[in-house]
């Protein structure tokens, strides 16, 4: 993902401009909590930074988000895994009620959401990776696939499911998956960086893509054209 810090309102600089391969859709992230994802997901951009300690950037909650924007709250690390204090998400959430933008949360890790649903700001999408419905023990130390889908499958908010960095899947369970989760649409993407994980064949990719149309809409990433 590459950033721009943009100037809102009274000029003071605050949100970073969406500009990279992320998600089109994005208009802005901003990363409060920050630092080592304990995640460690083998394919994360951020392996390439040295981000430091997971922290809360207190300075942060003096940021303008202005409003009528949609952002990507965390999006640098995963600040729904178990390390994360509550304390500090309560302290994010809190700031985005205070300006009128529509947020995004992504986690591998829903269950963390299951403590905040009152708390989150009335705009919100909540999203989840579902890379396959295969559990990769060695590519993350996230919850599997299925725990993720088991509790995004409870949550009453607009969803959204992320299949990125596509994995090698069976075809059946991982539309069971995604259509138990309900998702509002689905972004699909695969890796970008050559870390040679395992990968579906083209035509396992158009068939997922033929079978999620069937009941929700699909967002293709740029990234996964060398799939197709
Ligand atoms: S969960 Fe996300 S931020 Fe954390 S290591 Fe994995 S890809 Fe990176």
């Amino acid at each position: 993902m590459a950033v721009g810090r943009a100037e809102m309102g009274d000029g003071k600089m605050t949100l970073n401009k969406q500009t990279g391969n992320m998600y089109p859709w994005v208009m802005y992230t901003w990363n409060a909590i920050r630092g080592e994802c304990p995640h460690e997901c083998l394919y994360c951009y951020m392996r390439r930074f040295k981000v430091g300690k997971l922290r809360l950037d207190e300075k942060c909650l003096n940021d303008n988000l202005s409003e009528g924007n949609f952002i990507f709250i965390g999006s640098s690390t995963d600040m729904w895994a178990e390390q994360v204090p509550s304390e500090w998400i309560l302290k994010v959430l809190e700031h985005c009620q205070n300006f009128n933008n529509t947020y995004f949360f992504q986690t591998k890790n829903p269950e963390r959401f299951l403590d905040f649903i009152p708390e989150f700001p009335v705009n919100v999408y909540l999203g989840t990776t579902i890379e396959s419905n295969v559990h990769y023990p060695t590519i993350t130390k996230a919850p599997s696939p299925e725990e993720r889908m088991m509790v995004m499958s409870h949550i009453n908010k607009p969803k959204m499911v992320s299949i990125e960095p596509i994995l090698e899947f069976d075809l059946e369970e991982l539309t069971t998956y995604i259509e138990a989760i309900s998702p509002e649409f689905v972004s699909i993407g695969a890796d970008s960086r050559g870390h040679n994980l395992p990968e579906p064949s083209s035509e396992k990719v158009k068939m997922l893509i033929t079978e999620l149309k069937k009941f929700t809409e699909v967002k293709i990433k740029k990234n996964l054209r060398r799939l197709m």
